[in-house]
């Protein structure tokens, strides 16, 4: 709450009655009087202003609008922090120059297949090894992902990789064995609006990539990154990975606009899920490269040795031979954006 308009009929009592409510929140009016209208401009901390007390102000007699100038997200704004925040993650660097690559199958399925795959992806140049161990699945019936179990392979890829570990949390019960064995915590889409796991992986060491909700808007989302800031967490990277619309070619719709759009309000780093965002494999790599030239700071790649038998999402997964003709041909448009990958 900035700026409010009073309507042309507005009494003074009117007036005197907004300028003792602003007061009893600790703020300042500045009242300018035109031939028509009063106009309030709201002064001192808007920040903290919660949305009942600005609807109570919206619904005060003689009010006609009510706006807000300040983003209703403060730490996440680029406003609060003008440099891009980079995130440091064993050595590599998540939002700087280098652009991050993270790579892995959907699901940790087994302990050979894992290593196999680490070891390709990584020789094709990808920074992160990807899996998850909890998977939110549409059908209870779906593979559910192998737990611990899965987390301990993915530790045992960095171990023969260096590859740091990039995996999904779906339950707060679930926090302190995540953090034991991986390096950056993903939310996945479906939960970017689980408000107390947000809570609760902000209140955590380790870096969180925060997926954008199924029908989110930007907004939403910044104040997801939001809430887990607010816990002292700031170590947060944002992960378009498409939307729903009433398109039915793809799996949902790769927001690629989002990137833009959140480089201007944001300090956080930007990734972009090809994989997810049009669910086939043959769409990944042109959209890849989009994100790439729209200057996304990561990709995030899904890649299977196997796809025809994959247990989840096999029908959008690279097989490591096209990750590594995708990691070429992403170099040279890095590079004509002043990036490098
Ligand atoms: C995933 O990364 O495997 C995943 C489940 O992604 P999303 O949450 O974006 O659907
Ligand atoms: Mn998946």
């Amino acid at each position: 709450m900035d700026i409010i308009v009073l309507r042309p009929d507005a009494k003074d009592a009117d007036l005197r009655h907004i300028i003792k409510r602003l007061k009893a929140l600790g703020l300042e009016a500045n009242v300018s009087k035109g031939a028509k209208r009063t106009i309030i401009g709201v002064i001192g901390d808007t920040s903290k202003v919660t949305e009942e007390a600005e609807d109570a102000v919206r619904a005060a007699p003689g009010v006609e609008q009510v706006m807000r100038i300040l983003k209703p997200y403060r730490l996440a704004s680029r406003e609060f922090k003008k440099a891009n925040t980079v995130i440091r993650v064993r050595g590599r660097a998540v939002g700087g120059k280098k652009i991050c690559v993270i790579a892995g199958p959907c699901a940790v399925e087994n302990r050979d297949m894992l290593l196999d795959i680490a070891v390709k992806i990584k020789n094709a140049g990808a920074g992160f090894i990807r899996g998850g161990a909890y998977k939110p699945r549409t059908s209870p019936y779906s593979f559910q992902g192998l737990g611990e179990e899965g987390l301990k392979y993915l530790a045992e890829a960095r171990e023969k990789t260096g590859l740091p570990v990039v995996t999904e949390i779906m339950d707060p019960r679930d926090l302190k064995v995540i953090e034991k064995y991986a390096d950056v915590i993903q939310i996945g889409a479906r939960n970017m609006q689980n408000f107390r796991l947000l809570l609760e992986v902000g209140l955590s060491k380790k870096p969180v990539l925060l997926k954008r909700g199924l029908s989110a808007t930007i907004k939403e989302w910044l104040m997801s990154a939001e809430y887990i800031m607010s816990n002292g967490n700031h170590n947060v990277m944002l992960c378009e990975r498409g939307i729903r619309t009433f398109e039915t070619a793809t799996r949902n719709t790769l927001d690629l606009s989002a990137v833009a759009v959140l480089k201007q309000q944001t300090h956080l780093p930007v990734l972009v899920d090809p994989s997810h965002g049009v669910g086939r494999w043959d769409l990944v790599a042109p959209m890849a490269k989009a994100a790439v030239a729209a200057g996304a700071d990561g990709i995030l790649i899904e890649v299977h040795t196997n796809p025809a038998e994959a247990l989840s999402d096999g029908e959008q997964s690279l097989r490591p031979d096209a990750f590594k003709k995708l990691m070429a041909e992403l170099k040279p448009i890095a590079k004509a954006i002043g990036r490098e990958i």
